[in-house]
């Protein structure tokens, strides 16, 4: 499903010149599940995103279900990443205007999806991250958890061939964490789809039928697991560190908690947003902020959501100036 040969990128800055990744080869099949680990700079937020095709790679190529990723052009990737490829970023990226149903529907919407089956769509796959209750909660009525469990069910509804997730746990504590990996975990065994999810926690990927570990840009080991764990556990030590987010709804993946406090009850929930006219209504910005909020440029300027054009003018040049020539 995904074939890399000898992918290299460097990037410059002045005259520095960091190579943040160097010679990466790597197979993945379909329905695997792909853990990158590694130190904070080994270079896992690089290498996702020259498979995703968000940025170009100095030298080698990223072959997605027989399609070269690398030598297409913007236009070429937008239409590939909305047909193919979805994405969970450690920090959400929901828009902040819509609820929690319509930023789900936003990826059927480019597929052609009409407003009416999308929206149920979108509150089937919320229903199976626990969340059937908060369809119309705006972003900010939600808990990080919560949201979280909203970038994963926008990630899937389309039921693309490949997800990447980027430390999607990161922001959680470890009872969330633990809710939102099984949800995840569910998702993709039923589906066949293949994951590829950096995280620096090992015990996340215990689950993975892969571990790949980069060590300074190259590939220190790359394990195959033979008996990955189906359900993810809170590591010894960590058990009800903290759990404040005890909302997962009617999900039968999540472990019994005896005593984790009770969802609040409903008079306590913030009440659901009306309607509001602030919604946007034009096509064009929201696909706008959809290309933003789903194609990030970097983890850097992925909140920039207000102008994701400038945004990603922003980034070009830099990331221009970083192809080599070494031939
Ligand atoms: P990780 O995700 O494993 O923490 P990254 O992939 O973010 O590591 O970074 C790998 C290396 O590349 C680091 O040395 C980092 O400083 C560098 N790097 C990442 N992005 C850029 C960039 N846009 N410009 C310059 N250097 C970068
Ligand atoms: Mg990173």
């Amino acid at each position: 499903m995904i074939k890399v040969e000898h992918l290299r990128k460097v990037y410059r800055t002045g005259k520095e010149k960091v190579v943040a990744l160097d010679d990466i080869n790597l197979e993945l099949a379909k329905g695997e599940f792909c853990c990158i680990v590694g130190a904070s700079g080994s270079g896992k937020s690089t290498l996702l995103n020259q498979l995703a095709g968000l940025e170009k790679p100095s030298r080698g190529s990223v072959v997605i279900d027989g399609q070269d990723v690398s030598a297409m052009n913007e236009n070429q990737l937008a239409i590939f990443r909305q047909q193919k490829l979805g994405f969970v970023f450690q920090s959400y990226n929901l828009l902040p205007t819509l609820t929690a149903v319509e930023n789900v529907a936003l990826p059927l919407m480019f597929k052609g999806v009409a407003k009416r089956k999308r929206e149920k769509m979108a509150l089937e796959q919320l229903k199976k991250m626990g969340l059937g209750k908060r369809g119309s909660h705006k972003p900010t009525q939600m808990s990080g958890g919560q949201q979280q469990r909203v970038g994963i069910a926008r990630a899937f509804v389309g039921r693309p061939a490949v997800i990447f997730a980027d430390e999607p746990t990161g922001n959680l504590d470890s009872h969330t964490t633990v809710q939102v990996m099984n949800a995840i975990l569910k998702l993709i065994r039923e589906n066949n789809i293949t994951f590829v999810m950096v995280t620096h926690e090992r015990d996340l990927a215990a689950c993975a039928d892969r571990i790949v570990t980069l060590r300074d840009g190259m590939v220190l080991h790359d394990e195959r697991m033979e008996h990955p764990k189906t359900a993810y556990e809170v590591p010894e030590g960590e058990a009800d560190a903290d759990l404040n987010d005890a909302s997962f709804e009617s999900a039968p993946q999540a472990p019994a908690q005896a005593d984790a406090p009770c969802a609040p009850p409903a008079e306590a929930v913030p009440a659901a947003a009306p309607k509001s006219a602030a919604a946007p209504a034009d096509t064009a910005g929201i696909k706008a902020a959809l290309r933003a909020a789903l194609a990030p440029q970097s983890e850097k300027s992925e909140n920039s959501t207000a102008k994701p054009q400038q945004a990603a003018e922003n980034n070009t040049p830099k990331e221009n100036t970083t192809h080599e020539n070494e031939a």
